[in-house]
């Protein structure tokens, strides 16, 4: 595997390989990378001939300092679990690299009526972030595929808006999420999470599928209560349990309203913020 720290580096050693014939697929990460990543990454093996990884803790999707402050940073494991996954190249890069002092911020497109809802008010300028980096990533790395988890419905939602705005040469791909055993979709935040409590953590993704049955007998807004009610009762914080149009986001309220709805949620199991989601239509 190619490691590189550089955009120069990066970009010299993919104009000089692909020579504009072999395809690219990009999986943009924060690091800290599990089997949910590396599914991604064996996805991308297979509908590209280069796989490109970048980690980059991107400090301007963060409102929370602390937070990215505590974001873990395991670098030697993650280049050791990248090269046993068929990975061609890693872009590492320092802040400076992806916001040097000549670029100017910006969000490259409106996303107020993709962020009005779920994530956005509960994350401000969190989308805004995740915007900026992934703009300015796919201008470095032009892939022909960017892959994207699922697991992050609201994220790939508008990154593949601002790709159809844009007008980005690129195909969104997004992947299903990877899960435990138990039900419970992987993420870097689950090794926080308390280990009595573990056992009832995939209560969200156990009310996600109970919506799935409900949806024959009950309205929207009763599956989201019923389901709302599952997860309260079992001690989590609920932040949200909406169920959504798939492109708008927007809640829906008749099961007719929309061809691609999915379910969304958000709760803390202590101090550890958990989110997941399902496709009901
Ligand atoms: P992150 O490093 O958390 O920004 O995640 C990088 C990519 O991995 C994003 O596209 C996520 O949606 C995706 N991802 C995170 N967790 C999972 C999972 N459990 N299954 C599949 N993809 C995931």
């Amino acid at each position: 595997m190619h490691v590189f720290t550089t955009v120069h580096q990066l970009k010299k050693f993919l104009n000089k390989l692909s020579n504009g014939q072999k395809s690219v697929a990009f999986v943009p990460t924060l690091g800290a990378l599990h089997a949910g990543h590396l599914s991604l990454m064996h996805h991308a093996s297979q509908i590209a001939d280069l796989v490109v990884v970048s980690i980059f803790v991107n400090p301007t999707q963060f409102n929370d300092l602390k937070d990215l402050e505590k974001y873990p940073r395991p670098l030697a494991q993650d280049i050791h679990l990248l090269t046993t996954n068929r990975v061609d190249v890693l872009f590492v890069p320092p802040a400076e690299e992806v916001y040097p002092k000549e670029l100017k911020l910006v969000v490259p497109i409106d996303i107020s009526h993709l962020t009005n809802v779920m994530e956005g008010p509960n994350r401000p300028g969190h989308f805004e972030g995740v915007v900026m980096v992934v703009k300015r990533l796919l201008d470095i790395v032009t892939p022909n595929y960017l892959v994207m988890g699922q697991k992050d419905y609201q994220q790939q939602a508008i990154i593949g808006s601002m790709i159809d705005q844009l007008k980005i040469p690129c195909k969104l791909i997004t992947h299903p999420t990877e899960r435990d055993k138990d039900g419970l979709a992987l993420s870097s935040r689950n090794v926080r999470i308390d280990s009595h409590l573990r056992p009832i953590a995939n209560t969200l993704y156990l009310a996600l599928q109970r919506s799935i049955t409900l949806m024959t007998s009950k309205t929207a807004a009763e599956v989201a209560k019923i389901a709302s009610e599952m997860i309260s009762e079992k001690g989590f914080q609920l932040e949200y349990f909406s169920i959504v149009d798939g492109n708008t986001l927007q809640p829906i309220k008749q099961w007719e309203d929309s061809e691609k709805i999915v379910a969304c949620v958000a709760a803390w199991l202590g101090d550890v913020r958990l989110i997941d989601n399902i496709r009901l239509k």
